[in-house]
Protein backbone atom coordinates (compact mmCIF):
# COMPACT_ATOMS: atom_id res chain seq x y z
CA UNK A 1 0.00 0.00 0.00
CA UNK A 2 0.71 3.51 -0.54
CA UNK A 3 1.82 6.20 1.69
CA UNK A 4 -0.65 8.72 2.03
CA UNK A 5 -0.25 12.71 3.85
CA UNK A 6 -3.67 14.40 4.06
CA UNK A 7 -3.84 18.08 2.91
CA UNK A 8 -6.82 19.46 4.73
CA UNK A 9 -7.42 22.63 2.76
CA UNK A 10 -10.72 24.67 4.03
CA UNK A 11 -14.29 24.90 1.64
CA UNK A 12 -14.03 21.20 0.79
CA UNK A 13 -10.68 21.92 -0.97
CA UNK A 14 -8.62 19.00 0.87
CA UNK A 15 -6.93 16.52 -1.48
CA UNK A 16 -4.64 13.38 -1.02
CA UNK A 17 -0.80 12.82 -1.39
CA UNK A 18 -0.23 9.30 -2.36
CA UNK A 19 3.42 8.35 -2.34
CA UNK A 20 5.07 4.38 -3.17
CA UNK A 21 6.79 2.87 -6.30
CA UNK A 22 4.04 2.02 -9.16
CA UNK A 23 1.57 4.47 -8.96
CA UNK A 24 2.39 6.06 -12.50
CA UNK A 25 0.95 2.28 -13.69
CA UNK A 26 -1.88 2.07 -10.88
CA UNK A 27 -3.07 5.34 -11.65
CA UNK A 28 -6.42 5.00 -13.56
CA UNK A 29 -8.92 3.94 -11.12
CA UNK A 30 -7.78 6.29 -8.46
CA UNK A 31 -7.80 9.90 -11.07
CA UNK A 32 -11.44 8.35 -12.46
CA UNK A 33 -12.59 8.27 -8.61
CA UNK A 34 -12.34 12.32 -8.97
CA UNK A 35 -15.68 11.83 -11.57
CA UNK A 36 -13.84 12.64 -14.73
CA UNK A 37 -14.31 11.61 -17.81
CA UNK A 38 -11.59 12.43 -19.94
CA UNK A 39 -7.81 13.38 -19.04
CA UNK A 40 -5.57 15.58 -20.74
CA UNK A 41 -1.83 14.47 -19.83
CA UNK A 42 0.59 17.13 -19.87
CA UNK A 43 4.63 15.95 -19.75
CA UNK A 44 8.17 16.73 -21.22
CA UNK A 45 9.75 15.57 -23.99
CA UNK A 46 12.16 13.39 -21.40
CA UNK A 47 9.65 12.14 -19.54
CA UNK A 48 7.41 11.13 -22.24
CA UNK A 49 8.87 8.06 -23.45
CA UNK A 50 9.81 6.45 -20.31
CA UNK A 51 6.12 6.80 -18.45
CA UNK A 52 3.38 8.86 -20.52
CA UNK A 53 2.23 5.67 -22.28
CA UNK A 54 1.49 3.66 -18.73
CA UNK A 55 0.01 6.48 -17.54
CA UNK A 56 -2.25 6.74 -20.87
CA UNK A 57 -3.11 3.02 -20.58
CA UNK A 58 -4.19 2.55 -17.00
CA UNK A 59 -6.29 5.69 -17.62
CA UNK A 60 -8.02 4.11 -20.63
CA UNK A 61 -8.31 0.99 -18.56
CA UNK A 62 -10.20 3.07 -15.85
CA UNK A 63 -13.06 3.82 -18.51
CA UNK A 64 -11.55 7.44 -19.27
CA UNK A 65 -10.80 9.22 -22.64
CA UNK A 66 -7.01 10.29 -22.54
CA UNK A 67 -4.34 12.44 -24.18
CA UNK A 68 -1.20 13.73 -24.63
CA UNK A 69 0.41 16.87 -24.85
CA UNK A 70 3.85 17.22 -24.60
CA UNK A 71 6.71 20.58 -24.04
CA UNK A 72 10.28 20.12 -24.42
CA UNK A 73 11.99 19.87 -21.27
CA UNK A 74 13.69 22.82 -19.07
CA UNK A 75 12.62 26.43 -17.55
CA UNK A 76 11.95 27.58 -20.67
CA UNK A 77 9.21 26.28 -21.32
CA UNK A 78 7.45 27.64 -18.18
CA UNK A 79 6.52 30.62 -20.89
CA UNK A 80 3.84 32.67 -22.69
CA UNK A 81 4.07 30.44 -25.94
CA UNK A 82 3.92 26.81 -24.55
CA UNK A 83 1.70 28.02 -21.80
CA UNK A 84 -1.01 28.82 -24.76
CA UNK A 85 0.48 25.52 -26.54
CA UNK A 86 -0.70 23.59 -23.62
CA UNK A 87 -3.92 25.18 -23.49
CA UNK A 88 -4.69 25.00 -27.11
CA UNK A 89 -3.54 21.25 -26.93
CA UNK A 90 -5.90 20.76 -23.84
CA UNK A 91 -8.72 22.17 -25.64
CA UNK A 92 -8.02 20.41 -28.60
CA UNK A 93 -8.77 17.31 -26.45
CA UNK A 94 -12.07 18.50 -25.59
CA UNK A 95 -11.02 19.01 -22.14
CA UNK A 96 -14.35 20.03 -20.30
CA UNK A 97 -15.34 21.61 -17.07
CA UNK A 98 -15.91 18.69 -15.05
CA UNK A 99 -12.47 16.70 -16.93
CA UNK A 100 -8.58 16.61 -15.57
CA UNK A 101 -5.46 17.90 -16.21
CA UNK A 102 -2.71 15.42 -15.41
CA UNK A 103 0.79 17.23 -14.99
CA UNK A 104 3.64 14.09 -15.63
CA UNK A 105 6.98 14.90 -14.86
CA UNK A 106 9.01 17.57 -12.78
CA UNK A 107 7.94 21.13 -11.49
CA UNK A 108 8.42 22.79 -14.52
CA UNK A 109 5.66 20.36 -16.56
CA UNK A 110 4.05 20.85 -12.77
CA UNK A 111 3.67 24.21 -12.63
CA UNK A 112 2.89 24.98 -16.31
CA UNK A 113 0.26 22.01 -16.69
CA UNK A 114 -1.45 23.94 -13.31
CA UNK A 115 -1.54 27.10 -14.47
CA UNK A 116 -3.31 26.10 -17.69
CA UNK A 117 -5.43 23.82 -15.49
CA UNK A 118 -6.65 26.89 -13.43
CA UNK A 119 -7.35 29.04 -16.58
CA UNK A 120 -8.51 26.55 -18.92
CA UNK A 121 -12.79 27.45 -18.90
CA UNK A 122 -11.43 29.10 -15.18
CA UNK A 123 -10.54 25.84 -13.89
CA UNK A 124 -10.53 22.27 -14.33
CA UNK A 125 -9.24 19.69 -12.12
CA UNK A 126 -5.72 19.32 -11.45
CA UNK A 127 -3.62 15.98 -10.64
CA UNK A 128 0.20 16.12 -9.97
CA UNK A 129 2.09 12.94 -11.09
CA UNK A 130 5.20 14.50 -10.29
CA UNK A 131 8.63 12.67 -11.55
CA UNK A 132 11.47 14.78 -10.01
CA UNK A 133 13.02 14.40 -6.05
CA UNK A 134 11.98 18.48 -6.09
CA UNK A 135 8.30 17.88 -7.52
CA UNK A 136 7.85 15.08 -4.86
CA UNK A 137 8.49 16.84 -1.81
CA UNK A 138 7.89 20.14 -3.15
CA UNK A 139 6.58 21.87 -6.23
CA UNK A 140 3.67 19.38 -6.70
CA UNK A 141 2.02 20.12 -2.96
CA UNK A 142 0.79 23.67 -2.29
CA UNK A 143 -1.13 24.90 -5.25
CA UNK A 144 1.32 27.36 -6.16
CA UNK A 145 1.82 26.95 -10.26
CA UNK A 146 2.88 29.25 -12.86
CA UNK A 147 4.68 30.58 -15.48
CA UNK A 148 8.22 33.19 -16.22
CA UNK A 149 7.51 36.70 -17.75
CA UNK A 150 10.72 37.66 -19.79
CA UNK A 151 10.65 40.04 -16.55
CA UNK A 152 11.31 37.92 -13.92
CA UNK A 153 10.47 34.34 -12.57
CA UNK A 154 7.28 33.11 -11.54
CA UNK A 155 5.76 36.39 -11.93
CA UNK A 156 2.46 35.25 -13.90
CA UNK A 157 0.30 32.54 -12.02
CA UNK A 158 -2.36 30.92 -9.86
CA UNK A 159 -3.15 29.43 -6.60
CA UNK A 160 -5.07 26.24 -8.04
CA UNK A 161 -4.87 23.58 -5.85
CA UNK A 162 -4.63 19.53 -6.86
CA UNK A 163 -7.31 17.26 -6.49
CA UNK A 164 -4.51 14.16 -5.74
CA UNK A 165 -0.94 13.76 -5.94
CA UNK A 166 0.56 10.59 -7.05
CA UNK A 167 4.09 10.41 -6.10
CA UNK A 168 5.53 7.38 -7.88
CA UNK A 169 8.99 6.77 -6.03
CA UNK A 170 10.36 4.39 -8.72
CA UNK A 171 9.94 6.91 -11.71
CA UNK A 172 13.01 8.41 -9.55
CA UNK A 173 14.76 5.52 -10.41
CA UNK A 174 15.14 7.22 -14.05
CA UNK A 175 16.24 10.95 -13.03
CA UNK A 176 20.14 11.74 -13.37
CA UNK A 177 22.40 12.23 -10.24
CA UNK A 178 22.50 15.47 -10.53
CA UNK A 179 18.93 16.24 -10.08
CA UNK A 180 18.18 13.64 -7.30
CA UNK A 181 20.98 15.54 -5.50
CA UNK A 182 19.66 19.06 -6.13
CA UNK A 183 16.00 17.75 -5.27
CA UNK A 184 17.49 15.94 -1.77
CA UNK A 185 18.73 19.84 -1.12
CA UNK A 186 14.74 20.48 -0.46
CA UNK A 187 14.45 17.30 1.67
CA UNK A 188 17.29 18.17 3.99
CA UNK A 189 15.39 21.95 4.07
CA UNK A 190 12.57 20.89 5.67
CA UNK A 191 14.94 19.08 8.75
CA UNK A 192 16.33 22.71 8.70
CA UNK A 193 13.58 24.74 8.60
CA UNK A 194 11.36 23.14 11.81
CA UNK A 195 12.68 19.02 12.03
CA UNK A 196 16.09 17.89 13.84
CA UNK A 197 15.16 15.10 14.50
CA UNK A 198 14.27 14.67 10.36
CA UNK A 199 17.52 15.82 9.49
CA UNK A 200 19.91 13.46 11.89
CA UNK A 201 17.66 10.74 9.91
CA UNK A 202 18.68 12.15 7.00
CA UNK A 203 22.27 12.07 7.94
CA UNK A 204 22.01 8.67 8.88
CA UNK A 205 19.44 7.21 5.74
CA UNK A 206 20.49 9.85 3.07
CA UNK A 207 21.84 6.61 0.70
CA UNK A 208 18.76 4.71 1.12
CA UNK A 209 17.17 7.59 0.06
CA UNK A 210 19.06 7.44 -3.48
CA UNK A 211 18.99 4.22 -3.90
CA UNK A 212 15.76 3.62 -4.10
CA UNK A 213 14.89 1.89 -0.81
CA UNK A 214 12.24 2.31 1.84
CA UNK A 215 13.84 5.42 3.30
CA UNK A 216 13.14 7.11 -0.24
CA UNK A 217 9.12 6.86 0.34
CA UNK A 218 9.50 7.84 4.18
CA UNK A 219 11.36 10.55 2.89
CA UNK A 220 9.21 11.67 0.40
CA UNK A 221 5.94 11.36 2.84
CA UNK A 222 8.17 13.52 5.82
CA UNK A 223 8.37 16.19 3.60
CA UNK A 224 4.82 15.84 1.98
CA UNK A 225 3.75 16.15 5.65
CA UNK A 226 6.02 19.03 6.57
CA UNK A 227 4.60 21.42 3.58
CA UNK A 228 0.82 20.10 3.58
CA UNK A 229 0.99 21.20 7.10
CA UNK A 230 2.63 24.89 6.70
CA UNK A 231 0.48 25.39 3.48
CA UNK A 232 -2.74 24.31 5.58
CA UNK A 233 -1.59 27.42 8.23
CA UNK A 234 -1.00 29.74 5.45
CA UNK A 235 -2.02 28.97 2.29
CA UNK A 236 -1.33 32.02 0.49
CA UNK A 237 2.73 32.99 2.23
CA UNK A 238 1.12 35.85 4.36
CA UNK A 239 3.83 34.48 7.15
CA UNK A 240 4.65 31.37 8.30
CA UNK A 241 4.92 29.58 4.36
CA UNK A 242 7.90 31.86 3.80
CA UNK A 243 9.69 29.36 5.95
CA UNK A 244 10.06 27.11 3.00
CA UNK A 245 12.47 29.95 1.62
CA UNK A 246 15.22 28.64 3.89
CA UNK A 247 18.13 28.91 1.42
CA UNK A 248 16.55 30.32 -1.51
CA UNK A 249 17.59 34.44 -0.80
CA UNK A 250 21.17 33.52 -2.17
CA UNK A 251 20.08 30.70 -3.96
CA UNK A 252 18.08 32.57 -6.59
CA UNK A 253 20.33 35.19 -6.14
CA UNK A 254 23.13 32.35 -7.62
CA UNK A 255 20.84 31.03 -10.46
CA UNK A 256 20.16 34.83 -11.06
CA UNK A 257 23.87 35.37 -11.76
CA UNK A 258 24.34 32.30 -13.44
CA UNK A 259 21.61 33.40 -16.13
CA UNK A 260 19.55 30.28 -15.33
CA UNK A 261 21.68 27.87 -17.08
CA UNK A 262 21.41 24.72 -15.85
CA UNK A 263 24.25 23.71 -17.26
CA UNK A 264 26.03 26.06 -14.68
CA UNK A 265 23.34 25.73 -11.99
CA UNK A 266 20.43 24.18 -11.14
CA UNK A 267 17.84 25.30 -8.32
CA UNK A 268 18.96 22.48 -6.07
CA UNK A 269 22.43 23.13 -5.89
CA UNK A 270 21.45 26.88 -5.71
CA UNK A 271 19.65 25.97 -2.76
CA UNK A 272 22.20 23.89 -1.16
CA UNK A 273 25.05 27.03 -1.36
CA UNK A 274 22.03 29.01 0.00
CA UNK A 275 21.43 26.73 3.22
CA UNK A 276 24.75 26.64 3.76
CA UNK A 277 25.10 30.15 3.68
CA UNK A 278 21.91 30.93 5.94
CA UNK A 279 23.64 28.60 8.43
CA UNK A 280 26.95 30.94 8.15
CA UNK A 281 25.40 34.04 8.36
CA UNK A 282 23.31 32.74 11.61
CA UNK A 283 26.63 31.86 12.75
CA UNK A 284 28.24 34.87 12.59
CA UNK A 285 25.55 36.89 13.49
CA UNK A 286 25.31 34.97 16.86
CA UNK A 287 22.22 32.88 16.29
CA UNK A 288 23.59 29.57 16.36
CA UNK A 289 26.61 27.91 16.88
CA UNK A 290 29.81 27.35 14.17
CA UNK A 291 29.01 23.53 14.72
CA UNK A 292 25.11 24.03 13.81
CA UNK A 293 26.89 25.32 9.88
CA UNK A 294 29.48 23.07 10.13
CA UNK A 295 27.25 20.17 10.29
CA UNK A 296 24.69 21.51 7.48
CA UNK A 297 27.34 22.01 5.08
CA UNK A 298 28.83 18.72 5.75
CA UNK A 299 26.05 16.76 5.47
CA UNK A 300 25.15 18.51 2.38
CA UNK A 301 28.77 18.36 0.47
CA UNK A 302 28.74 14.27 1.32
CA UNK A 303 25.44 14.40 -0.80
CA UNK A 304 27.29 15.97 -3.54
CA UNK A 305 26.04 18.98 -2.90
CA UNK A 306 27.88 22.30 -3.41
CA UNK A 307 28.10 24.51 0.08
CA UNK A 308 30.36 27.38 -0.87
CA UNK A 309 30.58 30.84 -3.30
CA UNK A 310 33.48 29.50 -5.01
CA UNK A 311 31.94 26.10 -6.30
CA UNK A 312 29.39 28.05 -8.34
CA UNK A 313 30.86 26.93 -12.07
CA UNK A 314 32.06 30.28 -13.68
CA UNK A 315 32.49 32.42 -10.47
CA UNK A 316 29.61 33.80 -8.24
CA UNK A 317 30.63 37.28 -9.39
CA UNK A 318 31.41 39.90 -6.32
CA UNK A 319 28.92 40.70 -3.33
CA UNK A 320 27.72 43.80 -4.93
CA UNK A 321 26.09 41.91 -7.70
CA UNK A 322 24.97 39.04 -5.49
CA UNK A 323 23.36 41.71 -2.96
CA UNK A 324 22.10 43.66 -6.74
CA UNK A 325 20.67 40.06 -7.27
CA UNK A 326 19.31 39.43 -4.28
CA UNK A 327 17.46 43.18 -4.21
CA UNK A 328 15.18 41.85 -7.13
CA UNK A 329 13.68 39.09 -5.03
CA UNK A 330 10.18 40.27 -4.06
CA UNK A 331 10.93 39.71 -0.54
CA UNK A 332 13.45 43.21 -0.85
CA UNK A 333 11.77 46.17 1.04
CA UNK A 334 13.83 49.60 1.31
CA UNK A 335 16.94 48.26 1.44
CA UNK A 336 16.58 46.27 4.16
CA UNK A 337 16.69 42.44 3.21
CA UNK A 338 14.52 39.51 4.76
CA UNK A 339 16.32 36.19 4.97
CA UNK A 340 14.76 32.82 6.68
CA UNK A 341 17.80 32.30 9.66
CA UNK A 342 18.03 29.71 12.18
CA UNK A 343 18.47 29.70 15.87
CA UNK A 344 20.23 25.98 15.31
CA UNK A 345 19.11 23.01 13.34
CA UNK A 346 15.50 22.90 12.81
CA UNK A 347 14.74 26.01 14.65
CA UNK A 348 14.85 28.64 11.23
CA UNK A 349 12.61 31.63 11.87
CA UNK A 350 11.65 35.04 9.48
CA UNK A 351 14.42 37.90 10.14
CA UNK A 352 13.13 41.00 8.44
CA UNK A 353 15.21 43.99 8.10
CA UNK A 354 18.65 42.63 7.48
CA UNK A 355 20.59 45.73 6.23
CA UNK A 356 23.05 45.69 3.18
CA UNK A 357 26.01 46.31 4.96
CA UNK A 358 25.71 43.74 7.39
CA UNK A 359 24.99 40.80 4.26
CA UNK A 360 28.25 43.05 2.14
CA UNK A 361 30.24 41.93 5.09
CA UNK A 362 29.47 38.12 5.71
CA UNK A 363 29.59 37.74 1.39
CA UNK A 364 32.89 39.73 1.18
CA UNK A 365 34.34 37.24 3.61
CA UNK A 366 32.82 34.20 1.59
CA UNK A 367 33.81 35.27 -1.65
P1 LIG B 1 12.26 20.01 -14.23
O1 LIG B 1 10.81 19.90 -14.28
O2 LIG B 1 12.95 20.79 -15.29
O3 LIG B 1 12.87 18.53 -14.18
C1 LIG B 1 14.27 18.36 -14.16
C2 LIG B 1 14.74 17.50 -15.34
O4 LIG B 1 14.46 16.14 -15.04
C3 LIG B 1 14.02 17.79 -16.65
O5 LIG B 1 14.97 17.69 -17.69
C4 LIG B 1 12.99 16.68 -16.74
O6 LIG B 1 12.64 16.40 -18.07
C5 LIG B 1 13.72 15.55 -16.10
N1 LIG B 1 12.90 14.51 -15.48
C6 LIG B 1 11.84 14.70 -14.64
N2 LIG B 1 11.42 13.52 -14.16
C7 LIG B 1 12.22 12.57 -14.69
C8 LIG B 1 12.32 11.16 -14.54
N3 LIG B 1 11.50 10.50 -13.70
N4 LIG B 1 13.26 10.50 -15.24
C9 LIG B 1 14.12 11.17 -16.04
N5 LIG B 1 14.09 12.50 -16.19
C10 LIG B 1 13.17 13.19 -15.53
O7 LIG B 1 12.78 20.63 -12.86
P2 LIG B 1 12.36 20.37 -11.34
O8 LIG B 1 13.59 20.52 -10.57
O9 LIG B 1 11.54 19.16 -11.19
O10 LIG B 1 11.39 21.61 -11.05
C11 LIG B 1 11.88 22.94 -11.11
C12 LIG B 1 10.71 23.87 -11.32
O11 LIG B 1 9.82 23.75 -10.19
C13 LIG B 1 11.09 25.33 -11.40
O12 LIG B 1 10.45 25.91 -12.51
C14 LIG B 1 10.56 25.94 -10.11
O13 LIG B 1 10.17 27.29 -10.25
C15 LIG B 1 9.38 25.05 -9.83
N6 LIG B 1 8.98 25.01 -8.41
C16 LIG B 1 7.68 25.24 -8.13
C17 LIG B 1 7.24 25.19 -6.82
C18 LIG B 1 5.79 25.39 -6.51
O14 LIG B 1 5.42 25.48 -5.33
N7 LIG B 1 4.93 25.44 -7.50
C19 LIG B 1 8.14 24.91 -5.78
C20 LIG B 1 9.46 24.67 -6.11
C21 LIG B 1 9.88 24.72 -7.45
ZN1 LIG C 1 13.38 25.39 -3.91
Amino acid sequence: DPLSVHVDLDGGRDYDILIGRGLVASAGPRIAALGARAAGIVTDTNVAPLYAEALRTSLEGAGLRAGIVTVPPGEASKSYGRFAEVCDGLLALKIERNDVVVALGGGVVGDLAGFAAASLRRGVRFVQVPTSLLAQVDSSVGGKTGINSPLGKNLIGAFHQPRLVLADTASLDTLSEREMRAGYAEVAKYGLIGDEAFFAWCEAHWQGIFSGGPERDEAVAACCRAKAGVVTRDEREDGERALLNLGHTFGHALERITGYDSARLVHGEGVAIGLALAFRFSARLGLCGGQDAGRVANHLALAGLPTRLQQVPGGAGDADSLLDAMAQDKKVRDGALTFILARGIGQSFIAPGIDRAAVKAFLDDEL
